[in-house]
């Protein structure tokens, strides 16, 4: 889990190479649900795109279900963007007590809202690659192409100002019980998101290899 902004999706993917995990992300999952012409694909696509809500539990709930079911139980499983709301909880302790597993470890990436309404304002993405571009760093105009392969450059529409605040209110209120919950299990373990990414990867790192 993590705040927004707070480079989640980054660390999750730097894990499932490290260690070859399956890759389990909700957003991922939703944003191509958002894509498709089917009822259900332009009701997330309001949601998430236009309004910058998040989706219903019933369809995240169907989300799961299926991406659960295309993982191997046998390997590794890294839950990026799940569980972000108490039902979630609720959802994986019931799987894992069906399939006699559990959570290794639970990572939050915290960031105050102020850096994460900064360091959300200035992600740009490019049109033919998806490469992940920072305005300030990476590039320094909206015209500007992207540095590694020339494409356009544009925001994602959810990470409009008026949207990442929306949802910086509501992580607050769905997302925060969520974190309380371990946090009063004593399993969570908080990492700060002010850092390099190798830094907050060899710091998530280090907790995984102490228990080896
Ligand atoms: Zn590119």
């Amino acid at each position: 889990m993590g705040s927004q902004g707070s480079g989640k999706g980054t660390q999750a993917k730097l894990l499932v190479k490290e260690y070859d995990l399956q890759h389990l992300e909700t957003g991922g999952i939703l944003r191509k649900i958002a894509q498709e012409d089917t009822k259900v694909g332009k009701m997330v696509d309001t949601l998430v795109n236009k309004n910058g809500e998040f989706v219903p539990w019933s369809i995240v709930r169907e989300v799961l279900d299926e991406a659960m079911d295309a993982m191997d139980p046998k390997r590794g499983i890294i839950f990026d963007g799940t569980p972000r709301r108490i039902e979630e909880v609720h959802y994986w302790e019931e799987k894992f007590h069906e399939i006699h597993s559990k959570f290794d470890f639970i990572f939050f990436i915290r960031l105050s809202e102020e850096e994460s309404l900064r360091r959300i304002s200035s992600r740009r993405l490019c049109k033919d690659n998806g490469h992940s571009l920072i305005f300030g760093k990476d590039v320094h105009s909206e015209e500007d192409k992207c540095p590694t392969c020339g494409s356009v450059i544009y925001r994602r529409e959810d990470d409009s100002p008026e949207k990442v605040m929306k949802r910086l209110a509501w992580s607050k209120e769905i997302l925060g019980p969520v974190i309380e919950h371990y946090k009063n299990a004593g399993a969570l373990i908080e990492i700060d998101g002010i850092g390099t990414v190798e830094e907050i990867f060899q710091e998530i790192k280090g907790y995984i290899d102490g228990v080896k």
